[in-house]
């Protein structure tokens, strides 16, 4: 099995979730014993949140590209950057790699939507994942229809930076994701994506009235179906 390089700690929160997941995964496919070959650089969050209220996108694609260097300098042929956000400068990470593949949160997440046949699907995930185009316009390119809330955009956005990356869960914030998923099933999503690693923390499919795509989950598994052995 290949080396997976994952360039994490926005927020370890969810890193920790990505390394449960790539491990379950690995073992689900090869087995016994078997364990991910797994290389995580956890980066400090608060300089990387700095760079994203600054707007400084080609520093932070500098640093981040960066780690995914080093990653495949210390040996990882598969690379995973574990936050929907920071995909604002996959470009730049990608631009910098040699031969490593880099593997696309988007891109699982448009699979695993178009192998259940939804077509408008809603998109929640932090303010830059709602408002800029680097995530709507990847999944409008594979053929979605995307809908993001019309409302609220500020109070989901905060519900992520001030509780779930500090791994704070409550009943009141859960209630209002579950209010704007209601608002995107009248809007006629089939499907929401959960853009944003931590969302699973607070809703699951039992809370919403549709199915949900975890980018979590997928991106992990889809780390580790590009680093299997013959892959
Ligand atoms: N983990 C989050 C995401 O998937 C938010 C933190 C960040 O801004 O990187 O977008």
């Amino acid at each position: 099995m290949k080396t997976i390089g994952l360039i994490g700690g926005m927020s370890w929160e969810s890193t920790a979730h990505y390394y449960a997941r790539i491990n379950r995964e690995t073992a689900r496919h090869l087995g016994g014993l078997h364990s991910a070959p797994l290389l995580v650089s956890s980066l400090d969050f608060a300089p990387i949140a700095a760079l994203q209220t600054a707007g400084d996108w080609d520093e932070a694609g500098t640093r981040l590209a960066c780690e995914a260097k080093r990653l495949e300098a210390a040996g990882a042929e598969v690379i995973g950057l574990a936050t929907n956000t920071m995909h604002i400068v996959a470009p730049a990470i990608e631009a910098a790699l040699g031969t490593a593949r880099f593997v696309h949160i988007a891109d699982p997440t448009a699979t695993a939507l178009a192998e259940d046949g939804a077509r408008t699907v809603g998109l929640l995930g932090t303010r830059f994942t709602m408002e800029m185009d680097f995530y709507r316009k990847r999944l409008e390119d594979a053929g979605f229809a995307v809908l993001v809330p019309g409302v609220g955009h500020t109070e989901l956005n905060a519900i992520i930076f001030e509780e779930l990356c500090r791994g704070i869960v409550t009943d009141r914030s859960r209630a209002r994701y579950v209010e704007a998923i209601e608002g995107l099933a009248a809007r006629g999503a089939e499907a929401v994506i959960l853009g944003c690693t931590e969302i699973a923390m607070l809703v699951t499919d039992d809370d919403s009235p549709l199915p949900l795509y975890d980018t979590t989950e997928l991106h992990a598994d889809a780390l580790v179906a590009a680093a299997l052995p013959g892959s």
